[in-house]
């Protein structure tokens, strides 16, 4: 038989992720591991026990469609409570398989082949995957880091990204890989764009207990005019430090979150069935759960700046999300992905290569991530062998 790849076309430009391959090269070398951005202790103990409780008294069945009526009650108080976001639990809030799921079968549902997304990038991977599924096409805005240490976009590029086939623009706020939170002026602006245009906006928000901007977090569906034609989109694994959950929601006016569920039912149904009922134990859990879980971060993020910039690298502090970026430029590094394939071998930690996310490679070469969300001693431990950078 032919030699062929049997993938589809549209699929061939995304390889294995980047995070696989580091990942495997943390365990080959033997490195602290701060390339993928999954935390390293568990999360609220009340939630892991009414998990447990739930797999011991037969919640292991299909759950309904949309999610059980405890974890959509408990998305709608928990959104009125820390965003005084009003959404009914019967039609306007689905239960997904982690917020990856709700953002491929909002774009699935949402967008007809040829229809454009507007995303920033550097973006979250599987945006670009998702898009490219639903035959749609990505229109990236390009994020850069200012003279004042801060990520913008220019605002008349964000402007020409909208067209005639503009379907929905993707806002990830706070912002991975960059911790970017965007400002209130940016947002103004984003709204603005959105409703001139017609167009929906999803938006990612998974890191919106990651703030550490007096701001605090800004939802755009909060802004004038904006719950209507927003999908907002969040999940468990960052907030309650349970990556491998996959619990995720997404709410919004019914007919946008019935879009959303059409394609949500063909791709997993259901999922997570006794974790439900534990997301929503931890969803209202009092508000020191959530001041703690920031302060400790908080914490972390100052230790790894710190600790890079002792250790030579321009650092870009972020405002929110557990990521640092770094620029490799003063330590005689020029690309990013060259950088973070020797990074183990030099001194033991492993990284990720920022420009992976762009269309536009170059504005991300010389651009790294790391990840804070470690335990103290491990964060040390990285700073410490990285401090062998520039004498090694
Ligand atoms: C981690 C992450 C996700 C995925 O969330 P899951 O609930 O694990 O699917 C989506 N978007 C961003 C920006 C993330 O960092």
């Amino acid at each position: 038989m032919a030699r062929v790849d049997p993938l589809v076309a549209r699929m061939r430009p995304f390889g294995t992720t980047i995070f696989a391959e580091m990942s495997a090269l943390a365990v080959r070398t033997g490195a602290v591991n701060l390339g993928q951005g999954f935390p390293d202790s568990d999360g609220p103990p009340e939630m892991l026990a009414a998990a447990a409780e739930a797999l011991r008294t037969g919640q292991n069945q299909y759950p309904p469609g949309p999610g059980i009526p405890a974890l959509r009650a408990a998305v709608a108080d928990h959104q009125r409570r820390f965003w005084r976001l009003e959404y009914d639990p019967d039609g306007e809030i689905v239960v997904t398989a982690g917020a990856t799921e709700a953002i491929a079968a909002a774009i699935l549902g949402l967008c007809e082949p040829g229809d454009e997304v507007i995303c920033f990038e550097p973006y979250y991977d599987s945006y670009a995957a998702s898009i490219a599924l639903a035959g749609a096409v990505r229109r990236p805005v390009t994020l850069r880091p200012g003279a004042d240490g801060r990520y913008a976009f220019d605002p008349d590029a964000l402007r020409a990204a909208f067209g005639p086939r503009t379907k929905l623009l993707l806002l990830n706020s706070p912002h991975n890989p960059t911790g970017k939170v965007f400002t209130p002026d940016e947002l103004r602006l984003v709204a603005e764009l959105c409703q001139e245009h017609g167009v929906y906006a999803v938006t990612d928000e998974v890191y919106e207990h990651l703030v550490f901007a007096d701001t605090g977090h800004v939802p755009l569906a909060t802004l004038p005019g904006m719950r209507e034609r927003t999908l907002r989109i969040s999940s468990a694994g960052k907030t309650f430090s349970c990556t491998g959950w996959k619990v995720g929601w997404a709410s919004g006016p019914a007919t946008l979150v019935s879009a959303l569920l059409r394609v949500k039912q063909f791709l997993t149904f259901v999922n997570a069935a006794p974790l439900q009922p534990a997301v929503a134990v931890a969803l209202a859990l009092p508000d020191d759960y959530y001041t703690d879980f920031l302060a400790g971060m908080r914490q972390r993020r100052e230790q790894l700046v710190g600790g890079l910039s002792a250790a030579g690298f321009d650092v870009l502090t972020p405002e929110g999300t557990y990521f640092v970026t770094a620029d490799i430029t003063p330590l005689g590094g020029t690309d990013g992905v060259e950088f973070c394939r020797s990074l183990p071998e030099r001194c033991g930690v492993v990284a990720v290569p920022t420009q992976v996310f762009y269309d536009h490679t170059d504005a991300g070469r010389p651009l790294i991530r790391f990840a804070f969300c470690k335990r103290p001693e491990v964060l040390t431990e990285a700073v410490t062998r990285l401090g062998a950078l520039r004498t090694g």
